[in-house]
């Protein structure tokens, strides 16, 4: 994605249904913005086919490895197969939730890349780390540990996700907002060759987006909750 579209990203968790997807089908959008969605991996096929063709379609997680003996896993090829293009790896419930570090982040991006799928890595803070001022030592040991390692050329998105933000209706103020992306994006321009796209995610609404997505460096947003409210996903889509 070379252009400067806002890139909106809806993660619908473990949740949605064959109805949900049918009614996202009638989904519309006014702006030129990019939008994308992660539904659970049995929704990707009625995705392709009910979706409008102006959304692209993302995978929540895929796993490190391409083949063999994984029972329960689904590889980045895989997904390829099901015009799946782009997909979302370290998200903080699977960092938290099912133990992935780092390293196991960094696998899941080679194998995305490998596979063609543009891999939309997500960092943060938790609460405790945000009251030790941590936030930018995180931020730091995050991206040196997964995207950091990937060649300059690569294409990549990355979300800064306060954990403390995530599904909690809390959000951070404009200013942390701002130092955290300006952060980011210092960092990722001393390696990458091209300006990667760096999303706002925890507690993002139809009544907040606008505010946010006008912040300096804010490239769109990553979207739980509301993005399984089809009026509301709208309205973000078209903030
Ligand atoms: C998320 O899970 O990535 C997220 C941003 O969730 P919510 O919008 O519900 O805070």
């Amino acid at each position: 994605m070379k252009n400067k579209n806002k890139i909106i990203v809806a993660n619908w968790k473990m949740n949605g249904s064959e109805d949900l997807m049918k009614e996202f089908s009638q989904l519309t959008c006014s702006k030129h913005n990019d939008i994308i969605i992660c539904p659970p991996f049995t929704l990707l096929d009625s995705a392709k086919t009910l979706l409008p063709n102006f959304v692209k379609i993302g995978a929540q997680n895929c796993g490190a490895e391409d083949k063999g003996a994984f029972t329960g896993e689904i590889s980045a090829s895989m997904l390829r197969e099901k015009s799946v293009s782009y997909v979302l790896i370290g998200h903080s419930e699977r960092r938290t939730l099912f133990n992935e570090t780092n390293n196991i982040i960094f696998k899941k991006v080679e194998a995305a890349i490998k596979s063609e799928l543009t891999p939309i890595v997500c960092i943060g803070e938790t609460l405790s780390e945000k009251e030790a001022n941590k936030t930018l030592q995180v931020l730091d040991n995050q991206i040196n540990g997964s995207v950091a390692k990937i060649e300059p050329h690569e294409q990549v998105i990355v979300a800064y996700e306060p954990v403390w933000a995530i599904g909690t209706g809390l959000t951070p103020d404009e200013n942390e907002i701002k130092e955290a992306h300006l952060y980011i994006k210092t960092k990722l321009n001393q390696h990458f060759n091209a300006d990667i796209p760096i999303l706002y995610g925890g507690s993002a609404n139809s009544k907040n987006c606008s505010q946010i997505i006008s912040i300096e460096n804010v490239g769109g947003l990553l979207v739980g909750g509301a993005s399984l409210k089809k009026n509301d996903f709208r309205a973000i889509c078209n903030c």
